[in-house]
């Protein structure tokens, strides 16, 4: 794939609805009987389109708030005050989200792990200056990676990264969450129709006029719609290597890293698109079918009942 094809098609998942916000309007505004704005959050962009006028704004305030307390980019957050000291007393919330991440890592036999952090900013992923490290650098940070590092006491909120140096990175699963939250502050405001794209993160929140919420899944390598979903009160995530990557000597080197190799994940995967009743574990569960690959995948897949995953490798899409 050549670079200019990846850059054309950064934009994955294609809501029909979404289509007149991303080409016809930049700010809050109304279209036919729906409400939609967009705003950048979370280093991404994030669209909201209901028919009630206070969705919007409530979706970017939650957003926000979680961003402010699991982003490692954000200072004072719980997350970065994690890696800068390597234990904190975490609230409720990054309590629950770094344990349900450990149990992802469990689940898909460590394919998912967000202690990758320090293998992250050794590839240049964290500060957008990439590089190619050398093997010795690797085996290195590798040594400070496995969720089972991360000590977690119940009693207290108390998180603990277990050798100096540890870092915590919720990029693949904090967004699905942020989402939750936000369909959680929709419901409680009565709010029941809403459609939220964040960078990719859906959540379809009831129906639209009624009928079901219509997402279309976009080849990365055409002009075309691979695939179409309808959906009521379900969360779509997609992971994809050209999401974020860089080109060095014709290879490609992808953001997302398996964590037992040090080196971004090769699994021939393009891109997968994960179907769930909740962001947060369709957000992971794409990220770790990523790097499992399609032949690993239904292993995982079985462990998630209701979950659904369409995955695509690049022959798939040529
Ligand atoms: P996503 O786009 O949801 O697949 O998340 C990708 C982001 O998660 C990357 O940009 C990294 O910050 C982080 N990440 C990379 N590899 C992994 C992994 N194997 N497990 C968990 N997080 C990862
Ligand atoms: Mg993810």
């Amino acid at each position: 794939m050549t670079d200019q094809n990846l850059k054309r098609f950064c934009i994955l998942i294609c809501n029909f609805d979404f289509c007149i916000l991303i080409f016809g309007f930049l700010c809050g505004c109304q279209s036919g009987n729906l409400y939609k704005d967009n705003r950048v959050l979370m280093g991404t962009f994030v669209e909201v389109a209901s028919e009630d006028k206070r969705a919007p704004e409530i979706v970017f305030n939650e957003i926000k708030r979680v961003e402010s307390l699991l982003s490692k980019y954000k200072q004072g957050s719980g997350v970065s005050r994690l890696n800068k000291t390597g234990k904190i007393q975490a609230s409720p919330e990054t309590f629950y989200v770094i344990k349900k991440a450990k149990e992802f890592s469990e689940k898909s036999g460590g394919a998912f792990d967000i202690t990758v952090g320090p293998l992250v900013d050794l590839w240049g992923f964290s500060q957008k200056k990439y590089r190619v490290p050398d093997e010795e650098s690797i085996k290195e940070a590798l040594k400070l990676v496995g969720s089972d590092k991360i000590i977690l006491n119940s009693r207290n909120n108390v998180i603990e990264l277990k050798i100096q140096g540890m870092k915590i990175d919720l990029g693949a699963i904090a967004k699905g969450y942020a989402i939750d939250c936000a369909v959680k502050k929709l419901r409680e405001s009565g709010i029941k129709s809403c459609l939220i794209n964040a960078g990719g993160q859906i959540y379809a929140l009831g129906t639209k006029s009624g009928r079901p919420w219509n997402i279309a899944l976009r080849n990365p390598y055409k002009k075309t719609f691979k695939e179409h979903f309808k959906l009521t009160d379900k969360a779509v995530a997609t992971s994809g290597g050209y999401e974020q990557y860089f080109v060095k000597n014709n290879r490609h080197y992808s953001h997302i890293l398996d964590p037992l190799t040090g080196y971004p994940a090769q699994t021939r995967i393009a891109s997968v698109t994960v179907i769930a009743g909740d962001g947060l574990t369709a957000d992971a569960v794409a990220t770790a079918l990523y790097v499992l690959g399609r032949e690993k995948s239904t292993r995982l897949l079985n462990k998630y009942p209701g979950v659904t995953a369409k995955i695509y490798e690049e022959k798939d899409l040529r």
